[in-house]
């Protein structure tokens, strides 16, 4: 292989976190056909947060998750999705009704050579390429807009900001890319509310309830109604209101040291390097401890018990071209299977 790869961060972190998976992705080109309903769901608030940075048109917005959930009526997930993104949005352009900040950008892609920062070469095998979700400027200084949607925010969660690494580098290809010195990241944080809407009782459920509350009454009797199922009115005024509670949205700053630019351009050096040697001797080796990293199984996990069996590709994956996250429409949070 002597043309040149488009790489993404996406992938050498997947290369340096297992191997194999990196192989089974971008080698490959192998993607569950399940994908992830979280990563489904933070790729729509992207959407969603592009289209409310660019226009600010509330409307708009809620008209995108209208068409981006067209089966909600009889689908419980997409029900779900659309309740949540709604309130979500509703509340965001609520919260934030002008910004400190000035929009430069947004979904910003850029390509770029990947450099040993020891002597200046360039990469002949690897370019690497990514894309932002918004490049701002805040008191005659750039940021980066970086947005995520999290179950909580906690100390931990602010913690594990700082090793974000991706976004620094990437920080860094735009800097020579646009000739602008970016200061820091503007992460822009929005909690997915954990509420969900009232099902109510079946009959049979209801009639199993009555008989159990009757057994215990002294006077053989009860008053109970049959608990009906919330309607979507009530659930989405309900979801509004949790979204005024203090902590579901927040801004985090963090500023970037020049030092960790050379420290990550070294680091993505020697990755290109040891790429190029598994790459040639086809040797992708497996990181075991990373299989349940996330509480669950890797997405590659059956594929690899069953040693790369056809059958398993057949009826599980299918083959995507990698890289999902540069095409038009598609968030960062869309590209990892992980
Ligand atoms: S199942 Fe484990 S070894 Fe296989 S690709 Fe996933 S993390 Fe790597």
């Amino acid at each position: 292989m002597s043309e040149l790869m488009t790489t993404t961060y996406s992938m050498w972190r997947l290369f340096r976190n297992c191997r194999m998976a990196c192989k089974w992705r971008y080698i490959d080109e192998l993607v569950p056909l399940e994908r992830d309903p979280n990563l489904a769901f933070g790729s729509v608030i992207h959407d969603c947060l592009e289209c409310w940075h660019g226009e600010r048109d509330l409307a708009k917005v809620l008209d995108h998750i209208d068409r981006t959930y067209p089966n909600r009526a009889q689908d419980d997930h997409q029900q779900a999705d659309w309740h949540l993104a709604r309130a979500m949005m509703s509340a965001y352009a609520e919260h934030y009704p002008a910004e400190a900040f000035e929009v430069v950008a947004l979904e910003k892609t850029f390509e770029g050579p990947i450099v040993n920062p020891a002597t200046g070469a360039t990469s002949r095998s690897f370019i690497l390429a990514g894309k932002v979700d918004g490049i701002v400027r805040q008191d005659g200084q750039y940021f980066l807009l970086e947005h995520k949607t999290a179950s909580q925010i906690d100390a931990s969660y602010l913690e594990r900001l700082w090793t974000d690494f991706q976004i620094i580098l990437y920080a860094w290809y735009l800097e020579q890319t646009l000739g602008i010195t970016v200061s820091g990241i503007i992460y822009n944080v929005l909690v997915k509310a954990k509420l969900r809407q009232g099902k109510g009782e079946t009959e049979a459920e209801f009639e199993a309830r009555r008989a159990e509350l009757i057994a215990k009454s002294k006077t053989g009797k009860s008053s109970a109604k049959r608990k009906l199922a919330e309607d979507d009115d009530t659930f989405q005024q309900r979801l509004q209101e949790k979204y005024l509670e203090p902590g579901m949205f927040h801004r985090e700053v963090l500023y970037i040291s020049r030092d960790q630019f050379e420290e990550l351009r070294a680091e993505l050096w020697e990755l290109s390097k040891a790429m190029l040697d598994a790459r040639r001797r086809n040797t992708f080796y497996r990181n075991t401890s990373y299989c349940f990293q996330y509480g669950r199984p890797c997405a590659y996990f059956q594929l690899c018990r069953s040693g790369g069996n056809p059958n398993v590709i057949e009826n599980h994956f299918q083959r995507i071209a990698p890289h999902e996250e540069l095409r038009d429409g598609a968030g960062e949070d869309a590209a990892p299977v992980f």
